[in-house]
């Protein structure tokens, strides 16, 4: 097969491609390409490890102050850490639709949970598979319909289970005993080892739970930060003062919004919380009774600490924020830990010269930044995600990339790295360019950010919103309020600048490209300005 053959792409997109950038970086890959292919100068194999609300401020090679990642660290001296990459819509199934189809959440029709992915749509696994690659989805998909597009797919019904699982195939459901990051990554390593075709370049998409709500920690990990006070966000006691009002109107505080049992593992639930009884035994539920021993060892005694302390206000916020942060980094040092395993696999089988590893997250979320757990927000804390990217021959180790990205971008950037064209109608660009030596002389200055679920959980009003390198402008359309930031003297985000009379050639600059950017995207959707 010659190395940039076309694919044959179907339907509306014959004939409709953008120039890649691979060209750029090919000289250099075809050189140093190896392993276990047959050809040499056969394209790369992608691993694409994705994992569900892992904010970048708890990763390492993204300067961590809470915890360490070795093996995501190890990733990200082998190749490129995006420093600037940003999600269109923070929120899980809207992020994982966007990644598929290179387009805005208001043309690939999932603008928020609720919404069915419309499988007849163009992605880029879809174009992987007709241009040759063998692909695989295993773990979370949260897209509600099967997936389309993959040659094999083992998947996470819904959010999926931390213990106990189950998984959904073509050819039916499986129930394993264990802790769903080690299972998945299991079932990936099996499919990688036993069950690919070998003849063709893989595409493997290994998508973890963990690290979402309900936090669960694996058996290996429950005691891990025992004894340990994590260090809190300056913004952990913040009072929304400086900002509009739907910072004060959401439902996503340590405070206020989190459940006893099911959050904080403070069981048994307490008598009468019927939802929180219900959640309770849909999670912890499950485990079995080696399980259980295991998790009430770990938790019995530090829950009677909890209770003889008889906590209230201010105190009662941070040691809820011990308790959740623990638990959100037991399981990110899971996700960890099963990354290792990977590379490992990958190493000692020498695919590891000619495959392309990423490790990336749906989006960011809030680490009690603002008193907060959840996300959908277009601070800083939620839209950010970690995008790591290592490329043997391509990308020098140790690279720091700066420039403004979104997932938006990962659907040309995986069709670019298997020489497939992309198609004219997807909205993002490919990242390629900027991993090699060359980087392209024009890239984006600013991006454009809409959420869109409200009324529904957490009561985030839905707004729209331009974020530059140093500047965010966000619309709540809902409430007819604007917000303005300026990054650089006010990382937190703590004061709108919106009402200063001095901002205001700035605020009419953002506007303007704003609605330069709502044109580009064709968003019709929240209305004008
Ligand atoms: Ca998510």
């Amino acid at each position: 097969m010659a190395l940039l053959a076309k694919p044959v792409v179907a339907g509306v997109w014959r004939g409709a491609v953008r120039s890649c950038c691979l060209a750029v970086v090919l000289g250099s890959f075809l050189s140093a390409a190896r392993g276990e292919a047959a050809e040499p100068s056969s394209r790369p194999n992608i691993l694409f490890i994705f994992t569900d609300d892992h904010a970048p401020h708890a990763i390492g090679a993204y300067d961590s102050k809470i915890n360490k990642t070795p093996h995501i660290d190890r990733l990200a001296e082998r190749g490129a850490v995006f420093e600037n990459c940003f999600c269109t819509n923070s929120i899980c199934a809207p992020s994982r639709a966007v990644v598929l189809t290179g387009v805005h959440s208001h043309i690939n029709g999932v603008l928020d949970n609720r919404q069915r992915f419309d499988t007849k749509q163009p992605t880029f696994t879809k174009l992987l598979r007709e241009a040759g690659y063998e692909t695989a989805v295993i773990g979370k998909w949260h897209l509600k319909a099967d997936p389309v597009g993959f040659d094999h797919w083992e998947i996470l019904p819904g959010q999926g289970d931390y213990y106990n699982p189950v998984f959904r195939t073509p050819e039916g459901t499986r129930k394993y005993t264990g802790y769903v990051t080690d299972i998945t990554t299991n079932l990936a390593l099996e499919w990688l080892d036993k069950k690919r075709d070998r003849d063709k370049p893989f595409l493997l998409m290994c998508q973890h739970e963990a690290p979402h709500r309900n936090w669960m920690p694996g058996p290996r990990h429950l005691n891990m930060y025992d004894g340990v006070d994590i260090p809190e966000p300056k913004t952990l006691l913040d009072d929304y003062s400086g900002r509009g009002s739907a910072a004060r109107r959401q439902a996503m505080t340590l405070a206020h919004h989190m459940f006893d049992a099911y959050d904080l593992k403070i069981s048994p639930p307490a008598p009468g919380n019927h939802a929180d009884a219900r959640m309770w035994d849909a999670t912890y539920g499950r485990l079995n009774p080696q399980q259980r021993e295991t998790w009430d060892a770990a938790y019995g005694a530090k829950n009677e600490a909890y209770r003889r302390a008889n906590l209230s206000g201010r105190e009662l916020v941070r040691w809820r924020y011990q308790r959740y942060i623990k638990d959100y980094l037991r399981c990110i040092a899971s996700v960890d830990d099963n990354l290792g395993r990977m590379l490992e696999y990958l190493d000692e089988t020498g695919l590891s010269a000619n495959t392309v590893v990423v490790y990336s997250s749906d989006q960011g979320v809030f680490l009690g930044d603002h008193g907060w757990y959840d996300k959908r927000w277009m601070y800083e804390e939620s839209l950010r995600m970690p995008l790591v990217v290592a490329w043997p021959g391509v990308i020098e180790p140790g690279t720091r990339i700066g420039q403004l990205v979104q997932n938006l971008d990962f659907a040309p950037t995986f069709l670019d790295m298997g020489g497939v064209d992309v198609p004219e109608l997807m909205q993002g660009r490919s990242l390629v360019g900027l991993l090699g030596d060359e980087k392209p002389s024009r890239w984006r200055t600013s991006i454009y950010y809409h959420y869109h679920e409200f009324p529904g959980p957490h009561s985030v009003a839905r707004h729209y919103g331009v974020r530059t390198e140093r500047y965010k402008l966000i619309y709540y359309y809902q409430l007819g309020e604007w917000e303005l930031f300026d990054l650089q003297t006010d990382p937190d985000e703590r004061t709108s600048l919106y009402n200063d009379p001095a901002s205001q050639p700035l605020v009419a600059e953002l506007k303007d490209e704003l609605r330069r950017l709502r044109h580009e995207y064709q968003d019709h959707t929240g209305g004008t300005f």
